[in-house]
């Protein structure tokens, strides 16, 4: 198992836009395997985005605990969205917050899996709620830019184990 540094807010980084992967290294693979890692060890994270790591890299991987288990994208684009739903969202790299944010009811993406096979998932729910997340990081905005009424909630401190 390999963690990689979370960015949190405030560095520059995650203000970036991210650029597409050109070609599916071992890098990459690499690159993905951590986030992984990365994701289920920090507070059972259910997304994390190439940006959060400090890679400018159009890469997220999410597993919201359903049937899909781990999800891997590169290079998504999301060809589809319909209804409205507010999810109480929080974020890696925005430690301590949450706010409600509006996303889509239904989504369809489409991407490159790690073979750089090209593949197409409809996604709704919490799923949808967790895609269009990630996918914001890879533009450079974050959820609290989407706050409801810009209402940001401060979440009290828990001591880690
Ligand atoms: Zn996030």
């Amino acid at each position: 198992m390999s963690l990689r540094n979370v960015v949190v807010e405030g560095d520059p980084i995650l203000r970036k836009k991210s650029r597409p992967v050109d070609e599916i290294t071992p890098r990459i693979i690499k690159l993905l395997d951590d986030m992984a890692d990365t994701m289920y060890y920090e507070n059972r994270g259910i997304g994390i985005a190439a940006p959060q790591v400090g890679v400018l890299r159009r890469v997220f991987v999410v597993d919201v605990g359903d049937e899909h288990g781990k999800l891997e994208f590169i290079n998504p684009e999301i060809t589809m969205r319909e209804g409205t739903q507010v999810f109480c969202e929080g974020c890696l790299s925005v430690p301590g917050k949450n706010a409600d944010v509006e996303r889509p009811e239904r989504i369809k993406i489409k991407a490159l899996d790690r073979d750089g096979k090209e593949f197409e998932l409809e996604a709704d729910g919490l799923l949808a709620v967790c895609i269009c997340h990630e996918y914001d990081h890879l533009e450079g905005i974050l959820f609290i830019d989407k706050a409801i009424d810009g209402q940001i909630n401060v979440m009290e401190e828990s001591d880690d184990e």
